[in-house]
């Protein structure tokens, strides 16, 4: 492969990148899901007499997110059941 091959496919892979944001809609999209890192903060469960939890645990993990198959990457995070792309 010549060097001007190559610089085409980057040209394609940047623009898809710019159209595309997080959400990847392509078949063959391989989500690599990197270092994440989660807060420490302690919530000990409280519970009502019908076993809901009233003090969820709160902490947020944040996890790099790489479509392989794109090259997009983004970071996404977690906390108490609600997922944020930032
Ligand atoms: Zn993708």
């Amino acid at each position: 492969m010549s060097n001007f091959n190559m610089q085409g496919s980057t040209t394609k892979f940047l623009s898809e990148f710019v159209d595309g944001g997080p959400g990847c809609s392509r078949d063959d999209c391989r989500i690599q899901h990197g270092a994440s890192t989660t807060t420490a903060a302690y919530y000990p469960p409280v519970y009502d007499k019908h076993g809901n939890n009233l003090n969820p645990d709160m902490n947020t993990t944040t996890t790099n997110k790489r479509c392989l198959s794109c090259g997009k990457s983004w970071n996404e995070s977690y906390q108490n059941g609600k997922v944020t792309i930032i």
